[in-house]
């Protein structure tokens, strides 16, 4: 059975899903321009990740994936770090501009080959006119708003944990004690590099939400904080009750 983390998780991912399923999206099949190396992740979707590829007895394949990563910029704020800030100053805050634009390495053929257990950052992308390499998604700004709002809860559900560039954690993760069988696969110091490329997930400090959107995403959060894990609802965990 899942932890309860990989749970919530799981739970979240189906109730997103269900809500954007109400948006006329372009994305295909094979359409795969936005999948590049810019995705970022809490450790709790790592895991989820790390899980199927043991399962699936593919840590081979996988160590030649994570050492495809690139050296550009690392993020320096989580979406809670930025979040805070905004809410403690009462006014947008500059967004950090980085990220590496070279195709994501699980793209095979056209193909995400981690699909079902792709990380929240890739499941929310996507756009209502078929994009190019170089060009934007077009989404409903209510949209980029809820997606925002329910990566804090992600990262709330990982606080504490890492956080960055999905290579990175899923690197920073192959020193879990499961993981052991990476020490023979990937070079010395890859691991612990990883880690001091990662950062740290940080609580919710509250939504960055316009009224005016409220009405259109409050459906989805309502969903996500009543929805009942095991004898709890998604709320009281989150809350540490
Ligand atoms: S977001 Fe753009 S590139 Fe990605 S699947 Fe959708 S239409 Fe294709
Ligand atoms: S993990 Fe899959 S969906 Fe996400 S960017 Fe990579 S190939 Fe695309």
């Amino acid at each position: 059975m899942p932890p309860l983390k990989e749970d919530i998780l799981q739970n979240i991912y189906e109730i997103f899903a269900e809500w954007s399923a109400g948006f006329s999206f372009a994305c295909t099949k094979n359409c795969a321009a936005c999948c590049t190396q810019n995705v970022t992740m809490t450790a709790v979707e790592g895991e989820l990740i790390h899980r199927l590829i043991r399962e699936n007895g593919r840590e081979e394949w996988f160590a030649g994936k994570l050492q495809a990563k690139g050296e550009s910029e690392r993020p320096r704020m989580t979406t809670n770090d930025f979040a805070g800030a905004c809410l403690g100053k009462g006014e947008d805050v500059e967004s950090e501009q980085y990220g590496n634009m070279s195709p994501c390495p699980f793209l095979e053929t056209g193909c995400c080959q981690i699909y079902e257990v792709r990380p929240f950052s890739c499941r929310c992308f996507a756009s209502e006119q078929r994009c190019f390499s170089g060009t934007s998604a077009l989404l409903p700004e209510y949209y980029l708003s809820a997606s925002t709002a329910v990566m804090q809860i992600i990262e709330h559900l990982g606080q504490g944990e890492y956080w960055g560039n999905m290579l990175d954690v899923l690197s920073a993760l192959c020193d879990l004690p499961e993981n052991r069988s990476y020490a023979t696969l990937l070079p010395a110091s890859f691991v612990e590099q990883s880690r001091i490329q990662v950062i740290k997930a940080k609580p919710l400090p509250g939504f960055l939400l316009l009224d005016e959107e409220m009405e259109k995403i409050a459906p989805l959060l309502d969903a996500i904080f009543t929805r009942k894990v095991g004898e709890k609802t998604v709320e009281s965990i989150l809350n540490g009750r």
